[in-house]
């Protein structure tokens, strides 16, 4: 079978269907929390497998021997993602599973959001397992999810200097991931994942602005202000911190990725930065 886990967020659905369109749904396992969060997709005879990083019991069963699996990186930061993502690979493990595949960060990002993907990538080479590491790179929905305050002050405000870097849609690393998952040759082998054409974030204002016909303008400004204006809006500071932390990378291009792999993963052009905004301001 073909496991993935955290089926229910953005990226695992978007896999899950990718890989419907390319076996049968039976051979399909969705790891969930919620059971009724994939009620759509044990409609289309995928099978369910309910179980929580924080609860290795609850792999004890998930497995088999010469499965492939797709561990989708957890999103709970303040729970120890390492020694979460190690629960699973623990007992992928033990069920002798063909192919361990992991969404990790760009090799070049330093920023503490990476610290866990490093952990974690050196556990699982660490355990033997066949692997492909799939260094994700940024979405570009990261920012096209979030145009409302964009649009509201007519300004992308970052802290990320004239930094520039390689955005791709979630359904891009998605297929990157079902052609790993459904195909041959990717063992132990890391992709550098990230979208085929750079931008700043002066050339996304503008892209947002000719999609509105809106004036919109960069406004690069010091983490610190940064951290100020995130913390402001209602996020928690420790999540404030790592954003800045990432806009520090992005100055300094840890999130460009100049590889090609995504596009040649997936055998077609990644989605461009204006894709998304148009599909973000269709609603
Ligand atoms: P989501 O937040 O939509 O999905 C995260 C998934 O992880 C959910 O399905 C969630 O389950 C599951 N999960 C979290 N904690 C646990 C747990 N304890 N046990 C089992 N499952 C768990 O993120 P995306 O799908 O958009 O992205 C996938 C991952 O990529 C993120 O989790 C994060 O690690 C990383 N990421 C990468 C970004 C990038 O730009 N490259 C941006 C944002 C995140 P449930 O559905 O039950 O909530």
């Amino acid at each position: 079978s073909i496991v993935v886990t955290g089926a229910t967020g953005n990226l695992g659905r978007l896999v899950v269907e990718g890989l419907l369109e390319k076996v049968p749904a039976d051979q399909v396992v969705a790891v969930v929390r919620n059971e009724e969060k994939a009620a759509d997709l044990a409609a289309r005879g995928v099978r369910l497998a309910v179980a929580d990083y924080n609860a290795p019991e609850t792999f004890d069963s998930v497995f088999s021997a010469g499965d492939r699996v797709l561990l989708v990186s957890g999103n709970e930061f303040a729970k120890g993602r390492v020694a979460q993502h190690k629960v699973v690979l623990a007992a992928a493990k033990a069920a002798g599973v063909a192919l361990l595949a992991y969404t990790s960060a760009p090799g070049t990002l330093t920023a503490a959001l990476a610290d866990d993907h490093r952990g974690t990538e050196a556990a699982i080479l660490e355990s033997g397992v066949t692997y492909t590491l799939l260094r994700n790179g940024w979405y570009n929905e990261n920012y096209t999810e979030n145009l409302a305050p964009v649009l509201e002050h007519g300004a992308v405000v970052q802290a990320a200097g004239e930094g520039r870097l390689s955005t791709a849609s979630r359904a891009d690393y998605a297929a990157a991931a079902v052609a790993v998952l459904s195909g041959e040759g990717h063992e132990n082998k890391t992709y550098e994942l990230g979208g085929d054409t750079a931008f700043g974030f002066a050339e996304y204002a503008a892209a947002v602005a000719r999609a509105t016909g809106k004036e919109i303008v960069y406004k690069a400004v010091p983490a610190e202000t940064f951290k100020g204006i995130l913390t402001g809006a209602g996020l928690p500071a420790p999540f404030a911190e790592t954003l800045a932390g990432v806009d520090e990378s992005i100055e300094k291009g840890e999130l460009l990725v100049e590889t090609g792999d995504l596009s040649r993963l997936t055998g077609r052009p990644t989605t461009p930065i204006t894709e998304s905004i148009a599909v973000a301001l269709k609603g």
